[in-house]
């Protein structure tokens, strides 16, 4: 036990401070004359996508950018939605393109991704992009593991020499989180469902980043005492409640800080959005913006 209770890693008033950047290089942007346009296309009626877009439309709107958001029937084939993604990638109002995954059955989710324009693929989920950060080239990352690399750094946590312990080694999360971690020069563990003894692998990070998608799989006592705890996890219990992979109290009086959910890593991941589409519009506008405090400030 530390005995004190750990600091809380508040990812909505970061996200604001990211989002109030983004506004500040998007005006930047427009006095130059670029005007940054973000695409969002939804394909179907699934009730999640719906909330997750519309809540992306309002806080790109909110940013300044132009947005549009496409709608398309569940019944729309996979060749209907290249055509629309090739109208948006020749589309030079358009800096970055959004398709709202997962797509409906029948949908080749891979292929949609890869034809989307790298330039403006702001989920960062592109192989050219996926290759720019494993070789560490210039690209757009993804959206959700930056987000928990800019809520370190606006934290004023270090990442060199480190212990990191990603869980998770999904293509979204675990695998990227842990690629930016390495090039941070943190010593990264990556584990996952056939990693054996989870708690004592846990219990050696200064740093864990839990993205596995099991409610308080995490347990307290497997958590060292001081570590930051980043918990990506996002379930929803019967009862409605909303969870992360950390059993959040118990962690509480082990950690040395800790992301809560909700309100932690969520944020973050659409505050990511706007700052890589304000990125791709300067890119093509070449106005260089600084949206990131100094890293480890
Ligand atoms: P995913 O694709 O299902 O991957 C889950 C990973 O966790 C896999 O690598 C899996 O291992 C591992 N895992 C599952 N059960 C495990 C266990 N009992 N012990 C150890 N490892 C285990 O999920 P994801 O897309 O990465 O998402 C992970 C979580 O993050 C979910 O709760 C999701 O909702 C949340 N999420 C949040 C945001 C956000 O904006 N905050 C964004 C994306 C995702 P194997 O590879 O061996 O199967």
């Amino acid at each position: 036990m530390t005995g004190a209770a750990a600091r809380i890693i508040d990812g909505k008033a970061t996200a604001a401070l990211v989002r109030a950047s983004v506004r500040d290089g998007v005006q930047l942007l427009r006095a130059r004359g670029a005007i940054p346009g973000l695409a969002v296309v939804l394909v179907g009626e699934d009730p999640a996508s719906q909330v997750y877009v519309r809540n992306k439309d309002k806080a790109a709107n909110e940013a300044g950018f132009e947005v549009t958001t496409l709608r398309l029937p569940a019944s729309t084939t996979q060749l209907e939605l290249e055509r629309v993604v090739a109208g948006l990638n020749a589309n030079d109002g358009v800096h970055g393109i959004l398709v709202q995954l997962p797509l409906p059955k029948g949908l080749d989710s891979a292929a949609i991704v890869r034809a989307i324009d790298p330039r403006k693929d702001v989920d960062g989920l592109h192989p050219q992009n996926v290759a720019a950060l494993a070789m560490g080239g210039p690209g757009l990352a993804p959206c959700t593991p930056a987000g928990c690399i800019e809520l370190l750094d606006r934290h004023g946590i270090a990442l060199e020499g480190r212990r990191v312990v990603v869980l998770g080694r999904s293509m979204l999360v675990g695998k990227p989180v842990a690629l930016m971690c390495l090039a941070r020069h943190a010593t990264v563990t990556i584990a996952h469902s056939r990693t054996r003894d989870l708690p004592a692998v846990v219990g050696e990070a200064e740093i864990l980043i839990a993205a596995v998608g099991v409610p308080r799989l995490v347990r307290g006592a497997w958590i060292r005492p001081g570590a930051v705890v980043l918990d990506v996890g996002m379930n929803r219990l019967e009862d409605g409640k909303l969870v992360g992979d950390v059993a959040f109290d118990e962690a509480l009086q082990r950690a040395g800080a800790i992301s809560p959910v909700p309100g932690g890593v969520g944020p973050m991941t659409i505050a990511m959005l706007l700052k890589n589409t304000a990125q791709a519009c300067a890119a093509t506008a070449k106005v260089p913006l600084e949206t990131s405090p100094p890293r480890g400030a």
